[in-house]
């Protein structure tokens, strides 16, 4: 198995706050790592370290052995891609011109206009928003909008995808197709995933292994089996038992 990212002893403090406490993991290349923990617990801080929005105020993240700079713009460049909770399309530009603004400006690659615009249709294609394409983005639906996000960040050529919580909100069958929507683009791309996720039986379902925290701090990290079966676990994120 090839290491793709190694997060070192990080820690993250706002003010008097430490959100992340010398957390440390590995992740290997095609793996779905699941991020786990109660509201608070640290999972976007640690998600925007590893994409270069926020510095750890110690410790370091490696990508294929390379340092991920705290600049967001040249962590796309490195081959990571995040979505964001709050998904905020630009709502009067359409959905095919969302899409070429990471096309454009996220992958540190030389394309003009026309080359972007083929990408992202193929991309809207495969997500299936193609019908929408030249819909503003305000007109669609939210699980549209996820898939709207999730188009953005492919666009960018990732490696490491880091999706925070893209199931938020949608309804039963939304999430099955979101689902299988991201299984078909984990493997079309050969793209490794960092999830975060609250609903926990989908966070098993998907995963491959699970880190989780809990205020700040790693807990554990194992396989979804070991994770869901910790009494650590069950105490601090179920809060039964
Ligand atoms: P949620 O599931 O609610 O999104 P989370 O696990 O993603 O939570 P974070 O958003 O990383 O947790 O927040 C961890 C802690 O750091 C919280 O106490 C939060 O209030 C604090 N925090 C996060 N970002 C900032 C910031 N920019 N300034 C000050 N405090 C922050």
């Amino acid at each position: 198995m090839t290491t793709l990212l190694q997060v070192r002893q990080v820690t993250r403090r706002f003010g008097g706050i430490t959100a992340v406490s010398d957390v440390s993991f590995d992740m290997f290349q095609g793996e779905v790592l699941g991020l786990m923990g109660a509201n608070g617990a640290g999972k976007t801080t640690l998600f925007s370290m590893i994409a270069g929005n926020v510095a750890p105020s110690s410790g370091q993240i490696l990508f294929e052995g390379k340092a991920v700079p705290a600049r967001p713009d040249q962590a796309s460049r490195l081959g990571i891609a995040r979505t964001f909770q709050i998904v905020r399309p630009f709502p009067g530009m359409t959905v095919l011109e969302n899409c070429m603004v990471g096309a454009l400006y996220g992958s540190g690659r030389e394309r003009d206009l026309n080359q972007a615009r083929r990408i992202c249709e193929g991309i809207l294609e495969e997500v299936g928003l193609s019908a929408q394409m030249f819909k503003a983005a305000a007109t669609l639906t939210l699980a549209g909008r996820k898939r709207l996000e999730i188009a953005r960040a492919l666009s960018t050529h990732p490696r490491l995808l880091l999706l925070d919580e893209v199931l938020a909100g949608l309804n039963a069958s939304e999430v099955d197709e979101a689902l299988a929507l991201i299984e078909e683009i984990r493997q079309r791309h050969s793209l490794s995933i960092i999830i975060i996720e609250h609903v926990m039986k989908v966070l098993m379902r998907m995963s491959h292994r699970i880190v989780v925290l809990h205020e700040g701090k790693k807990l554990m990290e194992g396989t979804p089996s070991q994770v869901g079966s910790d009494p650590r676990v069950i105490k601090a994120y179920l809060g039964e038992k």
